[in-house]
């Protein structure tokens, strides 16, 4: 069986930038991604943040982009589900649903995803009415009533976001303060067209195929308050942005994580040997595109001279 000398799994920012300088370091890469490259970056209109990015490009490019760098340098890629991984010898052992790869050193970038509200229906709505991005759905609603829930800078940020389409847009949020960056709050309560809806959480969803109501509970006064669209409107949004959860469950009783997220010193190292971990399933304070790839470089060097030092 060939024996890559790395193989990372995951094809976002992080993984893809680890493509990039492992395969430019002449190692034998390969890149496992389960769906497409890219990244939670493949669902964003613009990366306005992105030092160097061409302006208004927007995320499906930009990943694009990136896993051209990556192949050009030599970096192979392929689409599986990975479903074990063994890191108890020197050489390890990554098991997906269409093969088994094994490599001497190991990247896991596999990221974060949306955490769900929880609500019945949410699911069945998705798409319909319930979105988990408002820049890829935002100009959706436009001049309709939407909801975000949460109480974070992603939540503050995004229903200021979306007041740039809706009529109307709900922050609901569950406690009596607001967890989002003091500079952030200050902004949402001058929007006009942000209200906040304290104490409160999405009790229901309604709708036949489409979501057209939505119910809310105030925790503190048990107040019910049903929102229901006209039947010219005929629709409503609700965004969830009650942060994510990384994707760490097959490294459970692996490697060393906190909360799900993974260990990491400094260099992107985990606490096995020869395994690193890169972008937002890490213990971390940024979450962006620009640290996820900072990430991806560093676990590249580092695996390079791990596999120098002891194969
Ligand atoms: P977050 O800071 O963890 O906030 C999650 C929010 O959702 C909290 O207000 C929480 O309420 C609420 N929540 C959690 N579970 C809920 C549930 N089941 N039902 C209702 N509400 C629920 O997550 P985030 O806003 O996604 O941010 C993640 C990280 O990215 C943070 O470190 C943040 O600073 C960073 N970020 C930064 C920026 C920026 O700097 N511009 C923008 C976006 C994100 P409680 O407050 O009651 O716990």
């Amino acid at each position: 069986m060939n024996i890559y000398d790395v193989v990372i799994i995951g094809g976002g920012p992080a993984g893809l930038s680890a493509g990039l300088y492992a395969s430019r370091g002449t190692l034998n890469t390969l890149i496992i991604e389960r769906e497409a490259t890219g990244g939670k970056i493949k669902d964003t209109n613009e990366v306005a943040n992105y030092p160097g990015s061409e302006k208004d490009i927007d995320g499906m490019r930009l990943g694009e982009r990136m896993l051209e760098q990556a192949k050009e340098f030599g970096a192979k890629v392929v689409f599986d589900e990975i479903t074990e991984v063994d890191f108890s010898d020197k050489v390890k052992k990554i098991v997906g649903k269409n093969e088994t790869y094994e490599a001497k050193s190991v990247i896991i970038a596999t990221g974060a995803n949306p955490k769900l509200l929880g609500v019945d229906r949410e699911l069945e709505f998705s798409g319909k009415g319930v979105s988990y991005c408002v820049t890829c759905d935002g100009p959706f609603f436009q001049d309709l009533i939407t909801f975000v829930v949460g109480g974070g800078d992603a939540a503050v940020e995004e229903a200021m976001q979306l007041a740039k389409f809706s009529k109307k847009v709900y922050l609901v949020h569950r406690r009596d303060e607001l967890r989002a960056a003091k500079s952030i709050q200050e902004k949402v309560f001058k929007n006009e067209k942000v209200e906040i809806l304290w104490d409160s959480v999405v009790k229901e969803l309604e709708g036949d195929k489409m979501l057209s109501g939505v119910v809310i509970e105030n925790l503190k006064t048990g107040k019910i308050t049903e929102y229901k669209a006209t039947e010219e409107e005929m629709l409503m949004g609700v965004f969830p942005y009650v942060g994510f959860i990384p994707a760490t469950e097959l490294f459970e009783g692996k490697i060393n994580m906190e909360k799900g997220y993974i260990l990491t010193d400094e260099n992107m190292k985990t606490n096995v040997e020869g395994v690193f971990a890169a972008g937002d399933n890490r213990v971390k304070l940024l979450r962006q595109v620009v640290t996820a790839t900072s990430d991806g470089a560093i676990a590249a060097i580092e695996a390079e001279k791990y596999i120098e030092d002891n194969f």
